[in-house]
């Protein structure tokens, strides 16, 4: 099979490898030796549309495809693997919104997320279960305008210094369709962090532990027992924050009624 990239594959495909170049390659064993975080160049990238590369366009996205996001995350990490990643973990997490999050919340979050202005961090593994995504433990149960997360989040980049979590917990029966996902604001109270691991490299970006024993977090909750039997919603999002929240979404009677939701339906 004869295959080539075409001339936009190849014009994307080398912004990013002339941006990593120039802004990331000289930078990158300073950055892992102290330890840097540099936002400052990811929202350089973000100029150039590496911040929502397959995001929507109507919220600021580049509306490319993940062909694409795979053109530009392999040319960054000739600059730096750990700073690639990191845009990529942003990229994964801020479509999940973009995806399945109502208009509201794509509204909301998006515009600023596509500029790197807020980062996104994605919250999936555990110490139990790590690879094996669906066996994961995290328990998220609804107790009146709270929710309480009971378990631990491991290895998540950016933990600490973002500004959402995208975090997947159990609110449902064992297996992949008892899994919900929340999106936690940075600042919500009840958010605790681990030490920045120590890693052999891979230190241009700060990776935590959140969260070990039971929080309750404040604000929206909501909750998703879309089949009504008690075996959880598949996989939804909801917001929480540390605010208050009012009823939204669309197709999300549960949740409107339960006057505090904003989540909408997705898989993983
Ligand atoms: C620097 C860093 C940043 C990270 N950032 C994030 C992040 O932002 N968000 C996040 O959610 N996670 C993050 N992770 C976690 C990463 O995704 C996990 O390390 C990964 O999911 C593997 O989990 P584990 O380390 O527990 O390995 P394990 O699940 O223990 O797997 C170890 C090895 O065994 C193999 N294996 C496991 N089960 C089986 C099986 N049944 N049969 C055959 N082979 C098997 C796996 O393929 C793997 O090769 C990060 C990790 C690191 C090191």
């Amino acid at each position: 099979m004869h295959f080539a990239l075409n001339e936009d594959q190849i014009a994307v495909r080398d912004m990013a490898r002339e941006f990593a170049a120039e802004k990331i390659a000289p930078h990158a064993v300073r950055w892992d030796e102290e330890k840097h975080f540099p936002v400052d160049v990811m929202r350089e990238a973000a100029k150039l549309g590496m911040g929502g590369v397959y995001i929507r366009d109507d919220v600021g996205g580049s509306a490319l495809t993940r062909f694409d996001a795979a053109l530009i995350f392999e040319a960054l990490a000739q600059g730096c693997p750990t700073v690639s990643a990191f845009i990529s973990i942003h990229n994964m997490a801020s479509w999940m919104i973009d995806a399945y999050g109502n208009d509201t919340q794509r509204q909301k979050w998006l515009p600023k997320l596509c500029t790197m202005e807020l980062l996104a961090s994605y919250c999936l593994t555990e110490p139990g279960s790590g690879s094996d995504a669906a066996a994961l433990r995290t328990r998220a149960v609804r107790d009146g305008d709270h929710y309480v997360l009971n378990g631990q989040k491991q290895f998540i980049s950016g933990a600490g210094k973002g500004d959402l979590y995208v975090v997947m917990v159990r609110t449902g029966a064992d297996g992949p369709g008892g899994i919900s996902t929340l999106v936690i604001e940075g600042d919500t109270p009840g958010l605790s962090f681990g030490a920045n691991e120590r890693k052999m490299g891979w230190n241009a970006q700060p990776t935590r532990a959140f969260w070990k024993a039971a929080r309750r977090i404040p604000g929206a909750a909501v909750s998703s027992r879309r089949h009504g039997d008690g075996t959880g919603g598949g996989a939804d999002v909801c917001v929480a924050r540390g605010g208050s929240a009012r009823p939204q979404g669309r197709g999300c009677d549960h949740a409107v009624r339960d006057g505090q939701a904003l989540w909408h339906r997705c898989r993983l």
